[in-house]
């Protein structure tokens, strides 16, 4: 069933107090270039257009605004200090997406290269390939001269310690007592709230997609997945068509949240083909939500009929320059609206995403 801007209005909405007040907001005149990402990638946006305005290539102008994020300790949800597995590995994934050459690569479950999206841009441009994965990906980038760096920081390495240790009461890890958590983790626990850290479905990620001036496309995603993920699990991050999907012609899209959700309907593709029956970029990204919604069925997802116990959100740009992102509930872990990060020809900033669902989870 295709779904109507009014039928959604008149579905969505009516079930899940959908944010009628965003949907009804004239597009602004768009203006090129333009940057879009998760709120996490404030810096990557400005940087992805300050290049595109200098005449970067869209993909290398993404990348490294990305790379920002990946190089940052403080995001522990991306790259370099980004929160280990299950066994306090670091494994990260990575793709990018470029319009104008319509190809596309992309790297999982990589250790010790705390930039994979640069990989991911070497397995599209050096390679027959579209997708590498762990050793073989690791021993790629060696072989293109990546260094090759513990990506654990202290900060992470505690956290995964007091996550092993309160994990079960029937192990031989005895839980820490609260009169003395060490500091670094009581600013994650701070930041991600108690009952967050320990979901099962708890995560971060940055998907930056860009148009520059001509209308060219790219989009690349970057993530260390889900917080203490079964190793060797990987998301939708790195799946094309799934966290990233850009076309030339359309438009670029990605997301973060539940990757196993997202990969279920191929996320990136459906909001780029929403987008090419001439949705809103922001419309675009909350029929993909309503999609979903409507197709997670199993009860241990569910916290009423028809409504996802996870978050996810999509962030997309079209070749005009209007742009958008909606995430399935209103409010993030802190109770505060969410929001995404887009910059363009007026500076760098953050704007609330549009929604599916009032509240939070
Ligand atoms: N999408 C990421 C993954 O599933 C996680 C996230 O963004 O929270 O790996």
């Amino acid at each position: 069933m295709t779904l109507s801007r009014r039928t959604l209005l008149g579905t969505a909405a009516a079930a899940a107090g959908l944010s009628k007040a965003a949907l009804a907001q004239k597009p602004l005149p768009a203006s090129r270039p333009v940057a879009v990402s998760s709120s996490n990638g404030l810096r990557a946006v400005a940087e992805a257009v300050k290049r595109m305005q200098a005449g970067q290539d869209p993909l290398d102008s993404a990348i490294a605004g990305v790379n920002i994020v990946e190089d940052d300790p403080n995001d522990m949800t991306v790259g370099y200090g980004g929160v280990p597995n299950e066994e306090c590995v670091v494994q990260l994934d990575a793709c990018v997406m470029h319009g104008p050459t319509a190809r596309a690569g992309a790297v999982a479950s990589l250790e010790g290269v705390k930039n994979p999206s640069r990989v991911a841009k070497l397995v599209m441009e050096s390679t027959d390939h579209v997708l590498l994965v762990g050793p073989g990906a690791r021993h790629f980038a060696t072989m293109n001269g990546f260094p090759v760096e513990n990506l654990l920081t202290e900060k992470a390495r505690k956290v995964w310690l007091f996550w092993k240790q309160n994990l079960s009461d029937k192990d031989k890890w005895l839980e820490p007592d609260p009169e003395h958590y060490d500091p670094d983790v009581k600013a994650f626990i701070d930041e991600f709230g108690w009952d967050e850290f320990r979901k099962p479905q708890r995560g971060g990620t940055i998907h930056l997609s860009a148009v520059d001036a001509r209308g060219d496309l790219a989009g690349c995603t970057s993530t260390s997945g889900l917080f203490f993920k079964m190793p060797g699990r990987v998301g939708d991050s790195p799946i094309i068509g799934a966290g990233c999907f850009t076309d030339n012609e359309v438009g670029s899209a990605g997301s973060t949240g539940r990757g196993e959700a997202n990969i279920l309907v191929s996320g990136g593709h459906l909001t780029v083909e929403f987008m090419r029956q001439g949705k809103h970029p922001r419309d675009a990204c909350l029929m993909t939500l309503e999609r979903i919604a409507r197709t997670t069925r199993e009860k241990r997802l569910l916290s009423a009929p028809g409504k996802p116990n996870f978050s996810i959100a999509f962030y997309a740009v079209n070749k005009q320059g209007q742009y958008g992102g909606a995430s399935m509930y209103a409010l993030g872990d802190t109770g505060k609206r969410r929001q995404f990060a887009v910059a363009d020809a007026s500076g760098a900033r953050k704007e609330e995403t549009a929604f599916l669902f009032e509240g939070r989870i």
